[in-house]
């Protein structure tokens, strides 16, 4: 794996817990254009944590997603069909 893959696969992990900085977002913005394999790495693991989450607002009884969550789910199956 290239370093430049490497960091932006940080990032991408990253961007779950914490929101990235304007610059942090450009670089990984900018890589994902021109990389293939960390666009499919970042809407895999996008895809993987929204469901981790579905699965969990279950788990507590929660059957309404928050509106965050559905927009980020809306988003994250939108990018994996393009
Ligand atoms: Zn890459």
């Amino acid at each position: 794996m290239k370093h430049a893959c490497k960091e932006v696969s940080k990032l991408a992990s990253d961007s779950l817990d914490r929101p990235l900085s304007f610059f942090e977002r450009l670089k990984f913005k900018l890589h994902l254009s021109m990389c293939g394999h960390c666009r499919d790495f970042d809407s895999n693991i996008t895809l993987i944590h929204n469901i981790t989450e579905m699965m969990h607002a279950t788990d507590y009884g929660q059957t309404r997603l928050s509106e965050q969550q559905r927009k980020r789910l809306h988003d994250s199956l939108n990018s994996s069909i393009e």
